[in-house]
């Protein structure tokens, strides 16, 4: 509770990094803003050590990998990603990712889940549906479904067994949790629904 008896935003002073290389990195700033934390645009390895988290955005997930590793960004990622939580949206649970098809590249490795990208093929670009998130999900951050917007989305083809499910949309994972770090085939950051940004400063402050 704040002094003044209302709950506390969520996200009240904490610094969230925002992996600002490539991508829809803005539109995660302004749901940060409205939960009151404070993004940070990440785009050199020296700014991690400025925040308590990073989201690393949807986009083109080879342009991105290929930023990080111009940047010289790939083993401080890692090495942030041992000590604090990270929540990638669309590409960014591509880079996460331990295992990329279609085509292949390295993944970070940080979430034990086989991703194949553009997976809803080029007919379906992209699309919103409202989903049913399991349980897990709705005790942590509140009832109701959740609306899910997929831009050229990856599935979640199977997932290891430290990766707990938060939530499915036609029998694939769009939502996963392993320890510490979220990711989400789909982009939250795009929906008036704030629970997933919410979940993960819930993450971020434990
Ligand atoms: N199709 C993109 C990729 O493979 C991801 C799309 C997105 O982030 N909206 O990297």
């Amino acid at each position: 509770m704040a002094g003044n008896g209302l709950p506390r935003p969520p996200g009240r002073g904490t610094r969230v990094g925002i992996l600002s290389l490539q991508g829809d990195f803005s539109a995660h700033a302004r749901v940060l803003e409205a939960l009151g934390a404070d993004p940070v645009f990440v785009r050199r390895p020296e700014q991690l050590d400025l925040v308590e988290g990073l989201i690393i955005p949807g986009g083109e997930s080879t342009t991105m990998l290929k930023l990080v590793t111009e940047e010289g960004l790939l083993d401080p990622l890692v090495a942030f990603a041992a000590r604090h939580p990270l929540l990638g949206t669309c590409a960014g649970s591509i880079l996460m990712a331990a295992d990329v098809t279609s085509p292949r590249q390295p993944g970070l490795g940080l979430v034990d889940i086989s991703i194949e990208r553009n997976a809803y093929g080029r007919q379906v670009d992209s699309a919103i549906r409202s989903v049913s998130p399991g349980d897990d999900f709705l005790a942590r951050t509140g009832p109701g479904e959740l609306e899910a917007v997929f831009i050229r989305a990856p599935i979640i083809r199977s997932v290891g067994k430290g990766v707990r499910v938060l939530a499915e949309d036609r029998g694939h994972p769009i939502l996963v949790e392993q320890g510490r770090h979220l990711a989400a085939t789909f982009h939250p950051e795009l929906s008036p629904d704030r629970r997933v940004h919410q979940l993960f400063l819930q993450k971020i402050r434990a």
